[in-house]
């Protein structure tokens, strides 16, 4: 006889069902195709699993940071076009085509090894070319990038598909530098017309940029965060309902009384300020759940909610666990469940109070949350 195999109470839940709302509220809203960011395994989502929804969702294509990423989507048997956003490394580009990957071109020099790559292979490259207008990043300058533009147009080995550049402030609906960026986009993009070639297909908009800059939308818009319901910023009101797909809950495995003046965890930086009951929550930093949501004497960071209220963090987050104050009179049984990201009760902690107690940002958070941790989805 087996016995069969209980998870760890610890457990990231996906809702599928607010992802299809915020693609849909997206396309609503911008009128153009969206490409979805599923990067770094979709924000910690789980990147197979939302690929396939937002595929059976109608999405047309969709972006991933790393030649690896797009290959696992392929292993997966995801068909649609997929374009790897992040500068190529040259040894790498073969495989870009041998899993019909869109390869992102930022200079002449990796538009020589994309087509050398593709001539070895008899197989015609599908390149967005990126051009720089204030990241900084990667990309050819958008004052110099006609010679680019030239060579790829002319290229025979390569499908110039996108032209596209990436905002550096648009979570800030405020910020002149989104006005500066578009401006230099368009000028770069008004070269293809010059030349007499078609123009491809231009993007612009990231999150910030659906949100609340309209005129960056262009042909195609490329939202990462939002698309989990996620905000880029805090400064300003979304123009559509978002909805949160993730939540992160864990259960009690350990309960007692700690005694006025011990102290909790690595350090003894929090000590009992009087008799005090304490819950031990099994996960830690090394699930990526921040230690800087540890808090000592002098400063409270985390909070999580049991039985629908919430409580604080009492000392130093460990790699596996941590500890919870409860208060003189809390209850809470073993097995009781642990609310770090999501809602329970009447209350919620989003992911976005989670990154300002560890002082990072949302995306940070999302991201940090790792394979250690089982993931489960509802909906879809
Ligand atoms: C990550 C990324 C996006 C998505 O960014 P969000 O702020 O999450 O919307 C879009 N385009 C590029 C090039 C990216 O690297």
């Amino acid at each position: 006889m087996t016995t069969p195999f209980i998870q760890r109470p610890t457990r990231i839940q996906v809702d599928l069902d607010a992802i299809s709302h915020n693609l849909r509220a997206i396309g609503d809203h911008v009128r153009v195709p969206v490409m979805p960011i599923v990067k770094a395994n979709a924000y910690g989502h789980g990147l197979v699993a939302v690929a396939r929804h937002l595929v059976a969702q109608g999405t047309g294509q969709l972006g991933v940071a790393f030649v690896e990423e797009g290959i696992a989507l392929r292993q997966a048997g995801i068909t649609v076009p997929i374009l790897v956003l992040g500068g190529i490394f040259g040894p790498q580009v073969a495989q870009f085509l041998e899993h019909d990957l869109e390869i992102t071109v930022s200079s002449l020099d990796k538009l020589r090894q994309v087509e050398a790559a593709a001539q070895a292979m008899n197989r015609k490259a599908v390149i967005h070319l990126k051009v720089d207008t204030g990241m900084e990043r990667i990309g050819v300058h958008s004052e110099s990038a006609a010679p680019l533009i030239e060579a790829a147009v002319a290229s025979r080995w390569c499908m110039v598909k996108g032209v596209y550049s990436h905002l550096a402030c648009s979570d800030d609906p405020r910020s002149a530098m989104t006005q500066l960026q578009l401006e230099r986009f368009l000028e770069t993009c008004a070269h293809f017309e010059r030349i007499g070639a078609p123009m491809p297909i231009r993007h612009l908009a990231n999150s910030g940029g659906v949100l609340h800059f309209p005129e960056t939308w262009l042909d195609m818009v490329r939202p990462g965060i939002i698309t989990y319901g996620v905000l880029p910023g805090d400064s300003a009101r979304p123009p559509f309902e978002l909805r949160p797909a993730l939540s992160l809950v864990s259960q009690v495995v350990y309960f007692k009384v700690v005694k006025a003046g011990r102290t909790v965890s690595y350090g003894a930086t929090w000590m009992a300020p009087h008799d005090t009951r304490i819950v031990t929550v099994p996960i830690g930093y090394g699930d990526g759940y921040s230690r800087a949501l540890s808090s000592s004497a002098s400063s409270s960071r985390g909070e999580v909610l049991i039985r629908g209220e919430r409580h604080p963090i009492v000392g130093r987050v460990c790699m596996d666990q941590f500890m919870v104050d409860l208060g003189p009179q809390g209850s809470a049984w073993n097995e009781d469940e642990v609310v770090l990201i999501g809602h329970q009760g009447g209350d919620a902690i989003a992911c976005e109070d989670v990154a300002r107690w560890a002082e990072t940002i949302p995306y940070e958070v999302l991201v940090g949350l790792n394979e250690r941790i089982p993931r489960e989805y509802r909906g879809g």
